[in-house]
């Protein structure tokens, strides 16, 4: 793989496994060094910092939940420290807790919005002072088709990524001048832990909605992800990037 991103420094949550995971190891691959954030360092996160090792890649592993807006400030502030910069931040840790409205908890609601949208939100403002300050530097956020299109089930998860999407386009608006680009992957289904639980009947409706006949995998996102970090994507912000295979046309 061409080293397009070398000496460069990226910022991960959610990079413990999934789609988070496979975004970390493609930037390494491209020459970054890594900070990872994960809720649960004893999971995965550990391994994928140990890939990124073995790849010549330097890695710093941090647990963390993504609401913690202290977290994140120390965990960016530690990322400069320990690895010399930022250049990147890439906001993929996510989670679900499906139900039809009349049956979503407030806990359910609650939850969503603060993993998916705070989340998302806690690292931005976090590194934000850093990209203006260098002027120069990539956001990338997470959300989903879900979120462009709703979703029968998900009404906490698709609004909490339509938030994803328009907290994007207005820090693409706000960071432009700074020569920030901020972009948002919209993914359709895409075979990871998250949804491995779905019913067979789900996933075949799934692969049925796709113009391509196949769901996606992790790395699908991640060399997506890797573009749009890329000096290619120069003129590219504030943009949604379905990554679906035609799942929402
Ligand atoms: P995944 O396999 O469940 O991975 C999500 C990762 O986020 C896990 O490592 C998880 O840690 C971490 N995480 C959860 N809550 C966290 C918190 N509060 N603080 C820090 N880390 C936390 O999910 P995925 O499928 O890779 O999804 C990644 C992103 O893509 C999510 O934003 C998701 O909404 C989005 N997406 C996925 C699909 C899909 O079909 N898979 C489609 C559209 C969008 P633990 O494992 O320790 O809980």
């Amino acid at each position: 793989m061409t080293a397009t991103l070398a000496g460069q420094v990226a910022l991960v949550t959610g990079a413990g496994r999934g789609i988070g995971a496979a975004i970390a190891c493609e930037l390494a691959e491209r020459g970054c060094d890594l900070g990872l954030v994960d809720v649960d360092a004893a999971g995965g996160l550990n391994g994928v910092a140990e890939t990124v090792r073995s790849g010549g890649r330097r890695a710093l592993a941090m647990s963390a939940d993504v609401t913690s807006m202290t977290a994140a400030e120390a965990n960016v502030t530690a990322v400069i420290r320990e690895l010399g910069r930022l250049d990147i931040l890439v906001c993929c840790a996510g989670i679900t807790r499906d139900a039809v409205v009349w049956k979503m908890s407030e806990e359910a609601w609650d939850t969503v919005l603060a993993v998916n949208l705070k989340g998302c939100f806690t690292y931005c403002r976090a590194a934000a002072p850093v990209l203006r300050g260098q002027r120069r530097g990539r956001i990338v956020t997470i959300a989903s088709i879900n979120g462009m299109r709703g979703k029968a089930g998900q009404a906490n998860y698709a609004a909490s990524k339509a938030g994803v999407i328009a907290l994007t386009k207005t820090l693409a608006r706000e960071l432009g001048p700074s020569g920030v680009t901020v972009n948002c992957i919209a993914p359709g289904f895409i075979r990871t832990a998250m949804t491995a639980v779905l019913p067979e009947a789900i996933v075949a409706g799934a692969i049925a909605e796709t113009a391509l006949g196949r769901l996606g995998d992790p790395e699908d996102v991640a060399r997506t992800a890797a573009f749009l970090c890329s000096e290619g994507a120069r003129h590219i912000t504030g943009e949604i990037i379905k990554v679906d295979g035609g799942q929402y046309l």
